[in-house]
């Protein structure tokens, strides 16, 4: 035996939320656990997606065996297309794992060089001096999997995401046997989601809604409007049945919806009854207590279906006193905000309003509780142990769970965040060194607008393009903008001096303004949006320069 040593290497999402991914090491080998992404914090104004700084995987890309995924969130694989702009590794996952990369994929143009592999829940292969085998785990998306790595120093296991669902909609069980014998056998080192740890006891079951949603199905009297993640195919399933029994037709609005459903129809994984499905266009002319309107964009983001159809701007559906508006999912924190904004438009309009945890419930956690955290922990009675996928003070509340197992053969367990390593050896596990991590922000998700994270990287992006600011003075009682809007301008050479261009874009923010509904003027998130997006596609078509641009509303 050699005295190479085994390496972690987190490369987001420990320590902090979302863009998960975690590079292992051993010897000149490396494999890499998804590559997720995160919606920035509204401190990071004019970025839309942050990802991980794949940079150590660039450094070391004649080392990098392959990319291999738990599951299709988008904080696993949503970073995806922007390593592979850094290295072209082969990807192995689910199938209805890779359809999803797929499509991100086919967004940026990177699907006919991208080599992915389909792998099955059961399976075994080899990536380098790693054998790897996809163990099947229940979660809020179907074909969730986590990994046991066998290394030449031991077993890895990578819970991936996970809740442990004694009665899963689709009846594919956890594979517990598995997990339980390899903890027979002896498990090196477990890595385990902590995303719930702060809940005690168990996660309800995903049937657990099933009594609420048949309770508003049987008690709506017009039109129901019903908005959950698109990759919620448990979830949209039983949506499904219950339209079929109660004899309402389906409408799906939203593009992740259309294209997410179709992809898991076409792989078996969500069962569409038969003539069931209703044209968008058809919707306002269906009879309204006929209807179910399955509809993207619970987070409230501006420019979703479901804010669209809160604030009349939707081609297809507009609400009506009456109507029944059911948020089946959780309120990520950071978007309180926006989505209350977004509630109270639909309450104007009179609709009844569902949401929340409210017993039972509208919607259930995919991760594990405390309990079900335990219960892998016992099962596993790993070696060491190193808390995944939360904030610091998640991880931390992961680690003391564990400490009953001293008992039980657990000599340590590590708080790590990204960029700390932690490295094993024959003779056992300490902290690495630290290596250089960071975010990388990215404008519109495109991989040629990648925004250099201003705290970590240098200036570079605004050196070269620089930021623009339209200020927009809004009357209080008007609700109207008096005033061409100004606009203030830093390193951007094309506005300078008062050119004429920066005339003509004065122009555009005040024809975006005017052209918005009195009701749109008053939300902010949605004004900000709209005038981002008019004003960048203003600045490409004429000076192919890519500003970051930041729109301030202030009251007057
Ligand atoms: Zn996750
Ligand atoms: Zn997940």
């Amino acid at each position: 035996m050699s005295d190479r040593k085994l390496q972690l290497i987190p490369l987001g999402g420990l320590g902090e939320f979302g863009m998960n991914s975690m590079a292992i090491r051993y010897g000149d080998d490396i494999i890499v656990v998804d590559a997720g992404m995160m919606f920035p914090d509204s401190e990071l104004l004019g970025v839309d997606i942050v990802t991980p700084d794949f940079a150590y995987l660039e450094q070391h890309r004649e080392m990098v065996r392959g990319l291999v995924l738990t599951h299709g969130h988008e904080d696993h694989i949503g970073g995806i297309p922007f390593l592979l702009g850094q290295i072209n590794l082969p990807i192995y996952g689910t199938a209805f794992t890779l359809a999803l990369v797929e499509r991100r994929l086919e967004e940026h143009d990177l699907l006919s060089k991208a080599h992915l592999h389909t792998v099955k829940p059961g399976q075994k292969m080899e990536l380098g001096p790693f054998s790897i085998e996809f163990i099947h785990v229940t979660h809020s998306i179907v074909a969730a999997v986590a990994l046991a790595i066998t290394t030449p120093l031991g077993v890895v296991i990578h819970t991936g995401d996970f809740k442990v669902d004694p009665t899963p909609t689709d009846n594919e069980l956890f594979d517990l046997h598995t997990f339980a014998e390899y903890g027979k056998r002896g498990v090196l080192l477990l890595l385990s989601d902590s995303t719930n740890v702060d809940r005690p006891g168990y996660t309800e079951s995903e049937r657990a809604v099933r009594p609420r949603l048949e309770d508003i199905f049987n008690r709506a009297e017009r039109r129901l409007v019903v908005s959950c993640f698109s990759s919620s195919i448990h979830r949209l399933q039983q949506i499904l049945d219950l339209a079929a029994e109660y004899g309402r037709k389906v409408a799906f609005l939203g593009r992740s919806m259309l294209s997410v459903t179709e992809i898991s129809h076409r792989l078996g994984l969500l069962h569409i009854p038969d003539s069931i499905l209703l044209r968008p266009q058809d919707i306002m002319q269906a009879a309204p207590d006929k209807v179910v309107a399955i509809v993207s964009g619970t987070q409230g983001e501006p420019m979703s279906s479901l804010s669209r159809v809160a604030i009349d701007n939707h081609k297809h559906l507009s609400l009506q006193r009456g109507d029944t508006v059911v948020l089946s999912s959780r309120i990520i924190p950071g978007n309180e905000k926006a989505i209350f904004r977004m509630m109270n438009h639909m309450a104007r309009r009179g609709a009844d309003i569902i949401y929340g945890s409210m017993n039972p419930p509208v919607h259930v956690s995919g991760h594990g509780s405390a309990e079900e955290l335990r219960l892998i922990l016992n099962l596993v009675r790993p070696r060491f142990f190193v808390p995944i996928h939360g904030e610091y003070r998640q991880l931390a509340k992961h680690a003391s769970l564990a400490s009953h197992l001293t008992r039980l053969g657990l000599e340590e367990s590590f708080v790590l965040e990204t960029g700390e390593t932690l490295e094993i050896d024959r003779r056992g596990a300490r902290k690495g060194p630290k290596i250089a991590v960071g975010r990388v922000c990215i404008d519109s998700g495109t991989i040629d607008e990648v925004v250099e994270d201003m705290v970590i990287r240098d200036r570079r992006h605004l050196s070269e393009d620089g930021f623009v600011m339209p200020i927009i003075a809004i009357n209080k009682h008007s609700g109207k903008s008096e005033a061409l809007p100004e606009i203030v301008s830093r390193g951007f050479m094309s506005f300078e001096d008062g050119s004429p261009l920066l005339q003509q874009a004065r122009q555009v923010v005040g024809k975006t303004l005017e052209s918005s509904s009195a009701e749109e003027r008053t939300d902010w998130g949605v004004m900000q949006e709209k005038i981002r997006a008019d004003l960048k596609r203003f600045l490409i078509k004429n000076t192919s320069r890519r500003p970051l641009i930041m729109p301030v509303i202030l009251e007057v």
